[in-house]
Formats: C-alpha cells, structure tokens, sequence
C-alpha cells in the first residue's frame, strides 16, 4: 500500500514502513538501530521510485529452458546529500544495484540566514541526460535541495526523484515550485519547523542520530 497524494508526492503508508519510522522517531532508538532503520526505510523508498522504470524483454535461460524476461533499460544515477544521506545510499544500492554513484557535499550554514555552502560534488561521467535519485533524509527548509538541484540542472540531466524519510510542507513547496517536475517520495509530510530548521515532530538531527556524534553547539 503506497499513496499518491498529489501530483508528484508519494507518500508511503505501508504498515512495516510506518513501524520502522515510528522507531525511528522513538529517542530511545539507538545509533546502530537508527542506521539499520534508515538502511531499510530507503529499500522501500527505493523499491516505490522503481515502480515506473523503464524496462525491456530479454531473453533468459533457465536451467530448463530459455523464456523471456524484463530488465530495467534506464541508467539510474544515486546522488546522496552527505552526510546523512550515505546511510540512505545503503539501502537504495542494496535495492538499485547497477545504478551509478555520485556524491553531494551542500548543507545550510546555521550562522548565516538563507547560505548554503557546497564543500563536494561529484557526479558520475555521463549523467547528461539520465535519471538521478538524490537522497537526503530530511526535507527541512528544502534550501540544501534547492541548491543541489540547481547544481545538477547545470549538468542537463533527465529526470529527477528524491527519496527522503520526512519532508516538511515548507521544504516540499520550496522545492517543487523551484522544480516542478522533480518527483518526492516520503514517508510522511510534516507541517512544522522550528527557528533551527528542524522538523517537528521528526525524529531529531539524522546525520547525529545516525553516527551517534553531536553538534559543534551541544559540545
Ligand atoms: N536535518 C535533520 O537532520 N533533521 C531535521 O529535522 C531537519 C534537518
């Protein structure tokens, strides 16, 4: 069970997903179960972004007999937005094994309003025209994504899904009037933000919860 709630939106309402985000949400959830979790929540998000994938017949030969089958004919590219999204890479190349990686370095400068800063962006030779996945967890103020797909439009690549675990209203409108045609998948839209960009109730800040650091501020 997956819904489409709007053009462009799926959101995803299966119960093993919901259980695994709820656990995530939960404080108590420690580093390695959190990253087990957001290794397993991107399979799903994955899996639902693969639904309308290209695919041609081919032949196949069992150890029976030949019969044809179908294998995805479109090049996938998988574009993590470090650090947090580097647990997400995991589970969507588990599912996604031949897509190619790059890797984006972009987050939002705390201490300057409305900067964000790229300290890293790789993509792979080709991408001119292929499909790519960015990955991040968190859909926040959506400035980090706005600067990443901006990036990328600069390299003329084809069409664009993100997966991200929770995504708020006012980083999701942000994005998809910037670039209406990028298609999001999440597990759940959330209405608020507090004055530091987090999303609430969310689940805290991914990358600490993930590799069990704390901020500079928290020191
Ligand atoms: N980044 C996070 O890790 N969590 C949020 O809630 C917002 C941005």
């Amino acid at each position: 069970m997956s819904t489409k709630t709007k053009a462009n939106l799926t959101i995803l309402e299966h119960p093993l997903v919901q259980d695994k985000l709820t656990q995530l949400r939960d404080r108590d959830t420690n580093p390695e179960h959190f990253r087990r979790l957001v290794v397993e929540l991107s399979q799903f998000l994955m899996y639902e972004m693969a639904r309308n994938l290209k695919t041609k017949e081919v032949q196949v030969t069992t150890p029976l007999q030949k019969t044809k089958g179908r294998r995805i004919s479109e090049r996938v590219t998988l574009l993590p937005i470090m650090r947090a999204g580097l647990a997400m890479l995991e589970g969507a190349s588990k599912v996604m094994t031949s897509a190619a990686i790059g890797h984006i370095g972009i987050y939002r400068d705390k201490f300057v309003q409305d900067t964000t800063v790229e300290y890293y962006f790789r993509l792979p030779k080709d991408v001119e025209g292929q499909r790519v996945v960015v990955l991040d967890p968190m859909l926040a103020t959506g400035e980090t994504m706005v600067a990443a797909l901006s990036r990328l439009k600069e390299r003329k690549i084809g069409p664009v899904s993100l997966l991200t675990i929770l995504a708020s209203k006012a980083g999701l409108k942000k994005v998809t009037d910037a670039f209406p045609d990028v298609e999001v998948f999440t597990l759940s839209l959330e209405s608020v933000l507090d004055k530091n960009g987090y999303i609430l109730p969310g689940v805290g800040d991914a990358g600490d919860r993930i590799y069990g650091t704390v901020g500079l501020e928290d020191l």
